[in-house]
């Protein structure tokens, strides 16, 4: 096995994924390790997507569409349900296993070795505290491999990029356990995403059911870590959900995971390492979605360590260049996003059931969003002041 490559990338979700493919398409060499021992494997994730997401960085395939879905069905702690229907709420649910598999495969076509149970412990630094490579565990035997550039794409447990030195922790409030089952016999009546508010399924976050192939859906629930507590964990509460719900189905699998809700990283680059997706905290804090944010900051953080290859002396301008990029695209919006939450998740159930009561007065093909907000502030004004105080720090 060669040993000194142009790019390391740690973790193969999405974000890794994408940047080892934007770097094998350059002809540069490049390692990606990934711990577990299947790609794609086991999905953590709800799989909601915007086909433009993926769409503009390369076709997508058929099999990755596990459904398709046209409108939000947003359904009350009362159970009235308001639905969004307009093409802006078109999407797709993702069959994310064949969609990592799939996209491992074109990667590696292009040059990528892939490295599958090769857990990274840790990095190997040079003198001058700059990432020389990384220690990998594969199967308990320690091996070294060698790098110009690494990248920390591994997700929301990262400890590549505090073995950088970079302060990842998260607050109780910036994570949402979420746990979810994949069931099948669902019968949801409409191809839509269904998101269920209320403090009793989910206090400070959402439960959701998401339709896929087969009468299948995703069913699931995060609760903000603020309101985690061991007297009631989130299975729990998603048992009592399904009760209410879904009674019939029948449960094909669990999963459990963590979704980081807080602002995107203010340091992206240090030395030679760049952080990606999750790892960088990226997830949009309001919705939880990062597929999107993992796969454009995948292929940025791979255009940036190809051109640090090309040019080793400019690679603090380039990846303080990513660093920007990433603001702008991604971190800036989250600040807002980011504050709306804060607002948002302090709400009880009495307020969601009058403000949605007001939101059914206006008619299915005028309800946006940008409605639902003003209905919002019109029946508590002083959400809007929450909102401005949020906004000016006042
Ligand atoms: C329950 C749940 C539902 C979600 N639903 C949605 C949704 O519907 N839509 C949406 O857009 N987003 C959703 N998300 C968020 C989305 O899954 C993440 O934002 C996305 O996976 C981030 O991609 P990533 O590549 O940064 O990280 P990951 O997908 O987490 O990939 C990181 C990879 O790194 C590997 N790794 C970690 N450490 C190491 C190591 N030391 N050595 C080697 N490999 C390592 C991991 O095994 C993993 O494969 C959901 C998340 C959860 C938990």
């Amino acid at each position: 096995m060669k040993i000194n490559w142009d790019v390391i990338v740690v973790g193969g979700g999405p974000a890794g994924l994408f940047a080892a493919w934007e770097i094998a398409k350059a002809g540069k060499s490049v390692l990606l390790c990934e711990r577990k021992r299947e790609m794609g494997v086991p999905v953590r994730c709800a799989e909601a997507c915007g086909e433009e997401d993926i769409n503009k960085y390369l076709p997508v395939e058929k099999r990755w569409v596990a459904a398709r879905t046209d409108s939000f069905i947003i359904v009350l702690p009362n159970g009235k349900e308001i639905k969004l229907s307009n093409e802006k709420y078109s999407g797709f649910i993702l069959n994310r296993d064949l969609f990592e598999y799939d996209m491992a495969a074109k990667a590696s076509e292009l040059g990528t070795k892939i490295m599958m149970k090769a857990n990274v412990i840790d990095l190997i630094h040079n003198d001058d505290g700059s990432a020389k490579g990384v220690k990998v565990d594969e199967n308990g035997t320690i091996n070294e491999y060698y790098a110009s550039v690494v990248i920390a794409a591994d997700g929301v447990e990262s400890r590549i990029a505090r073995k950088m030195g970079i302060d990842t922790t998260l607050k109780a409030k910036d994570i949402e356990p979420c746990v979810q089952v994949t069931a099948s016999n669902v019968n949801l009546k409409e191809n839509a995403l269904y998101i269920y508010i209320g403090t009793n399924y989910a206090p400070g976050g959402y439960a959701w059911a998401f339709p896929k192939a087969n009468n299948c859906a995703n069913i699931g629930l995060g609760i903000n870590g603020k309101y985690a507590s061991t007297e009631k964990y989130s299975k729990e509460y998603l048992d009592e959900f399904l009760a209410t719900y879904y009674p019939h189905v029948s449960v094909q699998k669990y999963i459990t995971g963590g979704v980081p809700v807080s602002l995107t990283l203010k340091t992206l680059c240090k030395e030679n390492m760049l952080i990606a997706g999750d790892a960088g905290r990226m997830v949009n804090p309001l919705n939880g979605g990062g597929i999107c944010h993992a796969i454009d900051s995948g292929v940025l953080a791979g255009k940036a360590a190809i051109e640090a290859c090309d040019d080793p002396l400019k690679i603090e301008k380039i990846f303080k260049k990513y660093e920007k990029e990433i603001y702008k695209i991604i971190g800036k919006r989250h600040e807002s996003q980011y504050k709306i939450k804060d607002v948002v998740y302090q709400m009880n159930d009495e307020d969601y059931n009058n403000i949605g009561d007001e939101i059914l007065k206006i008619s299915e093909d005028k309800r946006s969003f940008f409605r639902i907000f003003s209905q919002v502030v019109k029946h508590k004004p002083e959400f809007l002041i929450d909102v401005v105080k949020a906004f000016t720090g006042i």
